[in-house]
């Protein structure tokens, strides 16, 4: 049914779209100009109701090719909350016991996984046998196994598997990017990411082996390995990392605090990265080739996205990043869309097998071939 709600809504994200789509760089955005969205309307259900899958639902109200329509939660009292505040039916409602059922359900096309990340491979698995598309936060999962029998099975299944790089649709970002194709820089010799935040509370799951998976690596230096590939826009072929603890109470053993990373690619380039729980205002990239460089800061944070290249400031729109990704994502989904920065399974996957990799240098202490 239609509300005056729906109405604003898809008015709202037409008038953000008649900004992007002002961008060479946003090129790809597909909401026609001046008209409201009437195609079909991706229906999402979100499993996860923390921090990050309130920020996403907050962001999709103003979607217009997206729609929050159901929840997975564990917790009963979180689940009414959510139902009063986004009109979500009680059928469209599921626990992690349940959620298989979601297969009898055609009113739910998508699950959106925002778990801790141990929990992401057996939910995805889950989802996709229910018949559903998955949309899974990063880390996709906790290493490349898990990561390509992800990809296996929803491939099987014949879903959509995408990751909540949220960065990929961002305008400055693919401005940096369309400049980088343009040959704008020249040829890129050496790339720089900086990603960090001081972790709080002890006890949370960020900081338990068994659910993160590992430490600073795997929620924030995830940033810096993408933005390396996505910067310099080559597969890196060899990695090699140092592990840095000061707190080993805090970080214990299996959760890195500080991991200094670096990567070399087939074009000659370098990466340099630092990726840390324990350095605050760490979001910085820089990108230098024979002809100009960018720099961004903040980066990869929710927004707004500053920078400059050689040839001034960066000026593209300030966006909420979930609502494009989303929007953009239905596009993916349903109108078979090819975003200029893939945000695939095995885009989720190459960076798995780098995670690996790095991991795998800091214990042996010596540099690591990529193959494939
Ligand atoms: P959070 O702790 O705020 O929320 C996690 C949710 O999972 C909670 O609602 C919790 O109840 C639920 N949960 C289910 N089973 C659980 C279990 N066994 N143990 C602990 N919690 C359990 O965490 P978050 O910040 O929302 O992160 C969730 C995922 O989203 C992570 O994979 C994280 O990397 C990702 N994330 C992505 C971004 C981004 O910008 N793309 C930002 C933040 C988090």
């Amino acid at each position: 049914m239609n509300t005056r709600r729906d109405f604003l809504q898809k008015i709202g994200a037409s008038a953000l779209m008649l900004q992007l789509s002002s961008l060479t760089s946003f090129a790809n955005s597909s909401v026609q100009i001046g008209h409201p969205y009437t195609g079909r309307v991706l229906r999402v259900a979100i499993m996860g109701l923390g921090g990050y899958g309130t920020r996403v639902a907050e962001a999709m109200n103003a979607c217009s090719k997206a729609k929050l329509v159901g929840v997975i939660s564990g917790t009963p009292s979180k689940i009414t909350d959510w139902q009063r505040k986004y009109n979500i039916p009680e059928k469209n409602c599921y626990n992690y016991d349940n959620f298989d059922q979601v297969k009898n359900n055609p009113d739910i096309d998508a699950i959106y996984v925002i778990t801790p990340n141990a929990l992401h491979h057996g939910q995805v698995i889950r989802a996709a046998k229910a018949g559903k598309h998955v949309i899974c936060e990063k880390p996709m999962a906790l290493n490349a196994e898990e990561g390509q029998e992800m990809v296996d099975v929803c491939e099987k299944a014949n879903v959509k598997l995408l990751v909540g790089y949220r960065m990929h649709f961002e305008p400055r970002t693919l401005e940096v990017v369309r400049m980088r194709n343009a040959g704008e820089f020249g040829k890129v010799m050496f790339f720089q990411g900086q990603c960090g935040f001081k972790a709080g509370d002890p006890k949370q799951w960020r900081l338990n082996k068994a659910l993160a998976g590992g430490g600073s690596m795997m929620d924030i230096g995830i940033y810096a390995l993408n933005g390396a590939r996505y910067m310099v826009g080559e597969e890196p072929i060899w990695v090699t990392a140092q592990e840095t603890k000061t707190d080993s109470e805090k970080f214990k053993e299996g959760v890195d605090e500080t991991v200094q990373f670096q990567l070399g690619f087939p074009g000659g380039a370098v990466a340099s990265c630092l990726s840390s729980y324990n350095i605050n205002h760490l979001d910085r990239f820089f990108l230098s080739g024979d002809n100009g460089f960018a720099e961004m800061q903040p980066s990869t944070g929710y927004g707004p996205i500053k920078g400059r290249t050689h040839h001034g400031e960066l000026v593209q729109p300030i966006v909420t990043h979930q609502t494009v990704q989303m929007d953009e994502m239905a596009g993916i989904i349903f109108e078979k869309r090819t975003p200029v920065i893939p945000v695939d399974g095995k885009e989720g996957l190459k960076d798995l097998k780098i995670i690996d990799a790095i991991y795998r240098a800091i214990k042996t202490g010596e540099k690591v071939m990529l193959t494939d």
